[in-house]
């Protein structure tokens, strides 16, 4: 709740007009509680994990051919029943699980400092600290992730989320209570060292959940934006990991490619990409060789 009555008190303790963004957030916000501000994460998240996957289910059922050379794993073939089967047992760990969680965590953000109130951060505050929060929750995650591939943690808890060797976007969140709980420790990291406003806050929890989907989509289309972010993942390098299953020592980290890098985990990912390239060539090269005998045979002919 903003602790100014009116729009002139805001701007009469801001000592100049509010832009046309805080008059937005002031009329918003000015009778709405802090909590249930945060609550709204719980909307935010329930439309991500229905809405997005659905964008990368319509590519799949409505214009398979055309995506068809974009699949990471063309051989695995979804149904709709599957896609409807992960999406209800995410819907009912978002119940069980994530819900109740942000519930019952406001404390740690009302502790940590996030605020609610005018001036709303500049753009570039809301950059930088997005790009802390990301760079935190990829290292931290790293090693929780790394962790978890030990074989109790394998066997008790992340195997659930390996049941898809093929990933799907809905397929992002599918994992085990515990899971969910622990990986909720680098997601809140960052906010906690650098605590920000609010909606710095939202774009967190929704970007990052947006990139998840994104990770787990099967698909890995030249055209988004998330190409020209540097060392950043994917699709093509988390399905890897999905690919590999559960003997997997390879891609641990959840948004870039450097600490697998820096801590030798990429090396079968790099040795798979090598021999693929291989083939292709060799492919390549042989359809050349084909095509060049084809036509020499003819040439004879004509001769
Ligand atoms: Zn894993
Ligand atoms: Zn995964």
């Amino acid at each position: 709740m903003l602790t100014y009555a009116t729009i002139q008190a805001a701007q009469d303790a801001l000592k100049r007009p509010l832009t046309a963004a805080e008059t937005i957030w002031f009329n918003y916000t000015a009778t709405k509680s802090d909590y249930l501000l945060y609550c709204h994460n719980i909307l935010f998240l329930f439309l991500i994990f229905s809405l997005v996957p659905l964008y990368y289910l319509f590519l799949e059922f409505f214009l398979k051919n055309s995506i068809r050379c974009y699949k990471i794993q063309p051989k695995a073939n979804l149904t709709i029943s599957d896609a409807f089967r992960c999406y209800k047992s995410v819907m009912r760990m978002f119940v069980l699980v994530v819900g109740p969680l942000q519930l019952l965590s406001y404390p740690s953000i009302k502790m940590v400092g996030i605020r609610t109130s005018l001036p709303l951060p500049s753009i570039w505050e809301i950059v930088t600290q997005l790009a802390v929060y990301f760079l935190v929750e990829d290292y931290t995650n790293y090693w929780i992730h790394r962790l978890l591939h030990c074989k109790w943690g394998y066997d008790k808890i992340h195997k659930v989320h390996h049941e898809y060797t093929a990933p799907i976007g809905y397929a992002a969140p599918y994992a085990h209570w515990a899971e969910i709980l622990i990986l909720g420790i680098p997601s809140f990291l960052g906010p906690a060292m650098v605590p920000g406003h609010m909606i710095t806050f939202w774009l967190w929890i929704v970007l990052r959940q947006i990139e998840a989907i994104e990770t787990h989509s099967g698909y890995d289309f030249p055209w988004t934006p998330t190409k020209y972010i540097p060392f950043y993942g994917g699709p093509d390098y988390h399905d890897y990991h999905h690919y590999v299953g559960g003997l997997s020592q390879s891609n641990f980290a959840s948004v870039f490619t450097y600490c697998d890098y820096i801590y030798g985990t990429d090396k079968g990912y790099r040795y798979h990409k090598n021999v693929l390239q291989q083939l292709r060539e060799g492919s390549k090269l042989s359809q050349e060789q084909k095509k060049l005998s084809h036509s020499t045979g003819e040439d004879l002919k004509a001769d």
